[in-house]
């Protein structure tokens, strides 16, 4: 019927790649990102130093960091940067182990690729080992601990930030830490619930690491209004403002004809009144300290400054909705409608130096689950990577206390893993075994890039920890120990991880793994470019 004529199925331009042309294309696009990464690893990975378009550096070596600051065309590859995320919003930890497995489950099948497996087996494979990884991370590698058990807690947040560049104190941060998750634990409906983002996190350069604090309220990056104010208030009754204590500008232009001296007076005067009003009703709700989202007229602050009213200006919309979380007050618009019962109370308010700044301190607040952590440190890319490696820690001890489940790190559990799968794959036979192995050979890539970047031979390694996982003496805890490149026990070294780490890790590499795996066929529209190629352009 319709011989030799070809059908023309999709519109003109459209780019396509079928078979393993698809596959081989988006293996090694999701591999190259999963070698950019691997070298940061572990403590001993080394940094990398991004540079966006305009010219500001980062210094990192978090996983997520840097593959949201890279800018990845490949659409397979962007799928691995999405793995990076989930990984980050589940756990706050363990980007970096995710992508890389994710790129050594695709190395792996590559292989079988080659020897004509189908990409369904594969997936069916990775899916039953990963069912089954996740059996044994719950029934022989995870150990309980309760929220009592501070060492471990601690070791688990000096574990997280142990390959960021706070190596000197990470002691004395893993404490605060530990201290900030728990005071903003609770239980509902019988689980412990941690949500971290109650944790007021700021920083300011100067200082060292060391000086970092927890503060027990909230700390808010502004001084007050005006010099005249108190500096401090004790009991302070708190009112928070989402208007400006301003005037409105007229927004069209507008004209006053004025006649006569008297009337300049009067305008002046009803001005006056209106800022009195503002400053009546504060008082009249029983206000010492005023907190304003927005502007403050410096006539008002003025007045504010004496009656010995403390006040802040221009705070951020979310350091508000803390601090009425912390102080129990409602966010109030109309000043109007301020009343003694929407002020918001804690024991103290005052202005203390951080470094260059002056910074308010909200603390004693009628809610203890309110907390913040000043973060000091040498220079603003000191401060940065000590946010980054806080972040990840406070999300690793939150974790700990919602699973109550650790496991050890430095590469034990992925090696424990690899032994016991290899031995379970026989059990499944037929070709999804193959697929099975591949899983297993896969987690060694941990271990392996760990002992890698520490500077050690990874394949003795890699033999070492083996043998430490098999046989009558087996132990799961032995993975790496970074001083040198030897098996050794994960407990004693106190290298130690929460469970869901793991588990996510393998889920999500597994799930990209899977996507990447089953697509056949990349249909890509063209570009539609913007204006007409003016010759030059550049390379991506
Ligand atoms: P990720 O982004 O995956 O968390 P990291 O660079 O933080 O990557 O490295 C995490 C890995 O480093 C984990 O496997 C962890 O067990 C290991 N690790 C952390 N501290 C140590 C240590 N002191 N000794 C050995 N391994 C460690
Ligand atoms: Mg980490």
């Amino acid at each position: 019927m319709l011989q030799g004529t070809p059908i023309l199925v999709l519109k003109e331009g459209t780019e396509r790649e079928r078979g393993k042309g698809a596959s081989a294309g988006n293996i090694a696009a999701a591999r190259a990102i999963a070698d950019t990464v691997r070298t940061t690893l572990g403590p001993r990975g080394m940094d990398k130093m991004l540079v966006d378009s305009m010219g500001d550096i980062t210094i990192t070596n978090d996983g997520v960091t840097i593959l949201k600051e890279v800018d990845v065309e490949h659409p397979a590859a962007k799928m691995l940067v999405e793995v990076a995320k989930t990984q980050d919003q589940q756990c706050g930890d363990g980007t970096t182990t995710a992508v890389v497995l994710a790129g050594e489950f695709l190395k792996r099948s590559e292989y079988l690729l080659e020897q004509n497996v189908h990409p369904t087996v594969i997936t069916r494979g990775f899916q039953l080992a990963l069912q089954e990884a996740r059996r044994l991370l719950e029934s022989e590698i995870g150990t309980p601990v309760k929220a009592e058990d501070e060492a471990i807690l601690v070791d688990c947040a000096i574990t997280a930030m142990g390959s960021k560049g706070v190596y000197g104190s990470r002691e004395e941060l893993a404490k605060i830490v530990v201290n900030a998750v728990r005071k903003i634990a609770e239980v509902r409906g019988g689980k412990t619930v941690c949500d971290v983002d109650q944790i007021k996190v700021e920083k300011r350069h100067g200082g060292t690491i060391a000086d970092t604090q927890l503060i027990e309220g909230i700390i808010l990056d502004k001084e007050r209004g005006h010099p005249r104010m108190p500096t401090e208030i004790q009991d302070a009754k708190i009112a928070l403002l989402n208007s400006a204590l301003e005037i409105k500008k007229t927004e069209i232009e507008s004209k006053i004809n004025i006649k006569n001296p008297n009337q300049i007076q009067s305008f002046l005067d009803e001005e006056d009144k209106t800022f009195r009003r503002m400053i009546d009703a504060i008082k009249a709700a029983g206000a010492n300290v005023v907190v304003c989202q927005k502007g403050i007229d410096d006539v008002v602050l003025h007045y504010l400054a004496k009656e010995g009213i403390y006040a802040v200006k221009q705070v951020k919309e979310s350091d508000l909705q803390k601090l009425a979380r912390a102080t129990g007050g409602k966010i109030v618009t109309g000043i109007k409608e301020l009343s003694a019962a929407d002020l918001g109370k804690a024991a103290k308010v005052d202005e203390r130096k951080v470094g260059d700044d002056d910074m308010t301190y909200v603390t004693g607040c009628s809610n203890p689950r309110s907390v913040s952590i000043l973060i000091r440190g040498g220079t603003e890319h000191v401060t940065q990577e000590v946010e980054r490696s806080l972040h990840d820690a406070l999300k690793v001890v939150a974790s700990v206390l919602e699973d109550g489940v650790v496991c050890p790190g430095g590469g034990a559990t992925e090696i424990d893993l690899a032994v016991k799968l290899r031995k379970w794959a026989a059990s499944v036979g037929g070709r999804e075994q193959l697929a099975v192995e591949a899983f297993a050979q896969s987690l060694e890539a941990v271990p392996w890039a760990l002992a890698e970047n520490g500077g050690y031979d990874s394949i003795n390694t890699l033999i070492e920890l083996r043998s430490a996982h098999t046989g009558a003496s087996a132990n799961k805890n032995v993975g790496v120990n970074l001083a040198d490149g030897k098996a050794a026990d994960m407990w004693k070294l106190r290298v130690i991880e929460p469970m869901r780490v793991k588990s996510q890790a393998l889920t999500s590499a597994t799930e990209v793994a899977d996507m990447v795996l089953r697509i056949d066929d990349i249909i890509a529209s063209k570009k539609s470019s913007p204006a007409p190629p003016s010759g030059g352009g550049h390379d991506h």
